[in-house]
């Protein structure tokens, strides 16, 4: 019998599940994934093959209301029903706020689900829907270990003044802070890069996870001393929705001039900016880059330069800076805005290799290029499916 590891990652609109089988020592292989969404408003249910061949589809045209605890029900019956050869032996959960203490993924216990509760205003938009499906399994199986991997724990190596607001120390006490996030993104780049090139992995380089939510990460001998995102998912780069960082004085302004309520400025800030509100056409980079309108050209323009500050902002935290890499849908696929990344970057020694950019090779700067670029597809559910095991193997032992 192999192990079977489910690995599940849940949203306000979606819950993706990808199941890993393993055997002895050998690394997780993906058996299947798929997911739900349109959760209350069109629900839908996927499964495909590690290949992408479809392997089950359902709609439910009649429940349009269908919520996430029915659906997630639906998925877990499918998954158990598909097992195969393998003996479900424990889940992993992708949990966006692990908040100052836990640097590390975690069997969860009543204790921990207590204190990951406690975390909930700090990610108000995220973490109930990451803790449901951990209260839902553990309902049907009680036995079942279940571990929760934390987007910000890789960050928790981020010297004080990277994880600090200039605020009074009484704001700041309460948890106020810089807390990071992409972190299983990060993780599993920084582990592929040691992979690839070890010695390049040991120094000084910059990660651009740029999709549909975009950040960037300082990584100095394997271990993130800076990022940016800050206390929530909102700071750092313009995203597809999201405005990125922002003068605190604009939220004043938004309260005090425009009367606007803290939802209104909620869906503003995460729903109604980035790409899409500098466009106005679409929050897909791809659209966006076919495009003509100006004010799409303009968005693609705000987006690289905003990449470019920050890199110069990354490179100093670190005091230089060796190798950059892009990754997640933007930094994999899009040729065209590595290409300007890196000619904003020519000052700090980024010389690309146009051919190996254009056919997407795994490193794309030139020869002699006093910094490596590199281009290295993420997966946060094979970090999570690793962490799982490791648990799970230091629960037998
Ligand atoms: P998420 O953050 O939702 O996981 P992804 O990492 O999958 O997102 O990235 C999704 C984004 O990647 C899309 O919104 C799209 O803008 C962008 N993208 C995907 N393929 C390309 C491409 N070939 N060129 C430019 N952008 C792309």
């Amino acid at each position: 019998m192999r192990d079977g590891i489910l690995v599940i990652n849940a949203g306000s609109s979606s819950i993706k599940f990808s199941l890993y089988v393993a055997q002895g020592d050998d690394r997780p292989e993906l058996s299947s994934k798929g997911q739900v969404e349109g959760i209350n408003v069109a629900p839908h249910f996927i499964a495909k093959s590690p290949m992408g061949a479809v392997l089950a589809e359902e709609r439910w045209p009649d429940q349009p209301n269908l919520g996430h605890q029915a659906l997630f029900k639906h998925m877990i019956e499918w998954i158990e029903a598909h097992l195969g050869d393998a003996d479900l032996k424990a889940a992993g959960h992708r949990v966006v706020h692990g908040g100052s203490q836990y640097s590390q993924p975690l069997a969860v216990t009543d204790e921990l689900m207590e204190e990951l509760e406690q975390l909930v205003p700090l990610a108000p938009l995220h973490q109930p829907h990451n803790l449901a499906p951990i209260r839902a399994l553990r309902e049907v199986h009680p036995d079942l270990i279940q571990v929760a991997c934390f987007d910000t724990a890789f960050h928790r190596t981020n010297p004080w003044a990277a994880q600090s607001f200039a605020l009074p120390r009484k704001i700041t006490g309460e948890g106020v802070k810089r807390y990071g996030f992409h972190g299983l993104s990060y993780e599993y780049i920084a582990r592929q890069l040691h992979q690839i090139a070890p010695s390049v992995a040991r120094g000084k380089v910059v990660v651009c996870h740029l999709g549909s939510g975009a950040s960037m990460c300082a990584i100095d001998g394997g271990k993130s001393v800076a990022s940016t995102m800050g206390f929530t998912a909102l700071d750092g780069l313009p995203m597809g929705t999201r405005t990125g960082a922002l003068d605190a004085g604009v939220v004043l302004y938004l309260m005090q001039q425009k009367g606007m309520t803290a939802k209104e400025i909620e869906d503003l800030l995460y729903k109604q900016s980035g790409l899409i509100g500098v466009s106005g056409v679409s929050n897909d980079m791809r659209v966006l880059l076919e495009s003509s309108e100006p004010h799409a050209i303009e968005a693609v323009e705000l987006f690289v330069y905003r990449i470019a500050r920050e890199l110069g902002s990354l490179a100093a935290a670190m005091g230089g800076i060796d190798a950059l890499v892009f990754t997640a849908g933007i930094g994999e696929h899009s040729s065209r805005i590595r290409a300007k990344v890196c000619a904003h970057a020519e000052w700090l020694g980024v010389s690309m290799d146009d051919e190996a950019n254009e056919r997407t090779a795994q490193m794309i700067s030139a020869k002699d290029s006093p910094v490596s670029v590199w281009v290295i597809p993420t997966d946060e559910e094979m970090m999570i499916a690793r962490h799982t095991r490791t648990v799970l193997r230091s629960m037998r032992q």
